[in-house]
């Protein structure tokens, strides 16, 4: 009997009368399941055991600044760091959070006056910024510090804290702090700083450096970031924060987040001929970039971003950027991009969002390949002949 067993018959018959055509593509969030793919095939290399009785204890190295903070994440961050070469980390304490969404918030804490006779301290970044930053800064109504806006129409005369998002979110450019004021505090979230996204062209040795495993691996469900800082005083102020937030981040996430980060190494000392991680990511990026470029001129009714190439310290040659998001504007007489595309069943985040207007959007560039071929299909199909559905 060669037939499929009754279930699988059932879902063959659903995807028949499934229309491509029908189906809701949501690439709002940057959710990188791109990555299951690499870490399918990696299988045990990747994986971890935790025994009933490990990790029961709230400390982790109380000699530390960071005293909950496990010593084996703490070695696999500087190991892939010195292996990258995109941050340095000697002399650095490392903060461990739950996301660097968490350490975000951390290091506000940290870094704001303590001074609370005084205004709040305004923090800035250059649109189009990450659309979190300032839902996170104004969530709590802090006295210490509030949202400021856009960094380019900041006057700088008081002082501020700067968010320096390279390469950015969400229109994947490499960035400098823009603001010309002297109170100014740096802040580099460097969540895409990594050789699947754009050329590594220097060690950052910045003050306070934020990363995630979410976008560096594909692990955003773990649920751990680690920031690399300079001073010892703003480390101590962001665990604090954390202890006080959630006494410590998960062990067991350390732990897992330490095997990734250790195999992602792994794969680029192996001397085998398996593609490494970073060879992986870079060769799905390139691909999608292209389909996604050859799907807006075949639609003619959209437009991306241009990039230069730079050279690579990692890869030691010139390479491209191929950001985790491309930031697509709606060309002519759409005026929505975002209500537009969800018209055409496609989800995405409006460029208000992100302190620009609304003939932008941020599509996600990490999704599954079915959906992203979905997209890049449905895409260059809207053309000006069928473009109000
Ligand atoms: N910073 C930037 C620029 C991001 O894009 C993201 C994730 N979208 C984060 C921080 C938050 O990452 P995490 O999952 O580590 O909290």
């Amino acid at each position: 009997n060669t037939s499929p067993p009754a279930a699988l018959a059932e879902d063959i018959e659903v995807e028949k009368a499934i229309q491509p055509d029908s189906v809701i593509i949501n690439l709002d969030h940057g959710d990188p399941t791109m990555y299951e793919q690499f870490w399918e095939k990696t299988g045990e290399k990747a994986t971890i055991v935790i025994p009933g009785w490990q990790s029961l204890s709230y400390f982790s190295d109380i000699s530390n600044v960071c005293w909950f903070l496990e010593p084996e994440f703490a070695g696999e961050v500087r190991r892939l760091h010195k292996l990258v070469g995109n941050a340095n980390t000697d002399d650095r304490h490392i903060v461990v959070g739950t996301g660097s969404t968490q350490l975000y918030m951390a290091a506000l804490y940290a870094l704001a006056p303590t001074d609370t006779s005084k205004q709040p301290i305004s923090v800035v970044s250059a649109a189009p910024f990450y659309s979190s930053y300032p839902l996170m800064t104004d969530f709590l109504k802090s006295g210490l510090y509030k949202w400021g806006g856009d960094a380019y129409t900041f006057n700088g005369e008081e002082p501020y804290i700067e968010l320096i998002t390279s390469p950015n979110n969400p229109d994947g450019f490499t960035r400098k702090p823009v603001v010309n004021g002297t109170g100014g505090i740096l802040v580099h979230d460097l969540a895409y700083y990594w050789p699947q996204y754009t050329p590594i062209t220097s060690q950052l040795d910045h003050e306070l450096l934020l990363f995630t495993v979410s976008k560096s691996t594909g692990h955003a469900g773990t649920r751990i970031g680690w920031a690399l800082v300079k001073d010892k005083n703003i480390a101590q102020k962001m665990t604090k924060f954390i202890e006080l937030n959630t006494i410590g981040v998960s062990k067991d996430s350390q732990l897992r987040a330490a095997k990734i980060l250790g195999a992602v190494s792994d794969s680029c000392t192996d001397s085998s001929d398996s593609e490494s991680f970073f060879e992986f990511g870079r060769r799905l990026m390139t691909q999608r970039w292209k389909q996604l470029r050859h799907a807006v001129r075949t639609s003619g009714l959209f437009s991306l971003p241009e990039f230069t190439s730079d050279f690579c310290n990692y890869y030691e040659k010139y390479s491209e950027l191929h950001p985790a998001f491309a930031w697509l504007r709606c060309e002519g007489d759409i005026e929505d991009c975002e209500k537009f595309l969800r018209d055409h069943k496609i989800i995405t985040r409006s460029g208000k969002h992100f302190g620009r207007d609304i003939k932008f959007v941020r599509v996600s560039m990490l999704d599954r390949d079915k959906n992203f071929g979905l997209f890049v299909e449905r895409l260059s199909n809207i053309t000006s002949e069928n473009k109000f559905p």
